[in-house]
């Protein structure tokens, strides 16, 4: 896609000091704003609060941008979040990449220059990626929810159990001639001295 077209977002999170103690989070910012297609960066202390979210809604619908780059924590915590909140500003949610210079960055680098540069570095290849993304739309499908599970050694067993009492329906299949696996084979089991069996 040609970069002229591209308005990038940049939002680095301080999270309070869980970041920015470690991450020169203004730098990263910094550099965000020398990246192609970048039109803003900034830096804010919890990019996941309203106003963090207010802040990433008013650029897009004040400067039209397209892209967002939020670099913070991993997605599993607050990719929705973001999603939703470029949703709610009009821009398809799938046009969001996060960057995690928490988990990836500040928790797990002590020296702040080679945190700082790695945020940066994670930070060019989100910007980078949102690039090439496409608008997505969400659908449901009717999906058969019945499942096989091939095994049954005492974590398929645990597994058919807990889908069972889930209200799903399980297959469990077994080569052997019996269910159990190598804790059948067990006389008794540490430290209660179950019957393994
Ligand atoms: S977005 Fe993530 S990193 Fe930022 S303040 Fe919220 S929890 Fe912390």
């Amino acid at each position: 896609m040609n970069h002229s077209k591209i308005k990038t977002g940049v939002y680095v999170c301080h999270c309070g000091t869980n970041i920015a103690g470690t991450v020169d989070v203004a730098a990263v910012a910094e550099f965000a704003r020398g990246l192609a297609g970048v039109s803003i960066a900034r830096d804010y202390t919890y990019m996941c609060s309203d106003p963090g979210q207010a802040l990433i809604k008013q650029d897009i619908q004040e400067n039209g941008l397209n892209r967002i780059v939020v670099a913070s924590c991993s997605p599993l915590m607050h990719e929705p979040t973001f999603r939703r909140a470029c949703a709610e500003a009009g821009l398809n949610p799938f046009f969001c990449q996060m960057a995690n210079i928490r988990e990836h960055c500040s928790w797990v680098v002590d020296d702040r220059t080679q945190a700082t540069t790695k945020s940066c570095s994670l930070v060019a290849a989100a910007v980078r990626r949102v690039h090439h993304h496409v608008p997505l739309e969400m659908r449901q499908v009717e999906m058969n929810q019945s499942t096989l599970i091939v095994g049954a050694g005492i974590a398929g067993i645990e597994t058919a159990l807990k889908l069972a009492e889930a209200g799903k329906q399980v297959y469990l299949v077994e080569r052997e001639s019996s269910i159990g696996g190598h804790m059948a084979q067990l006389y008794k089991t540490f430290p209660t001295l179950d019957c393994a069996a």
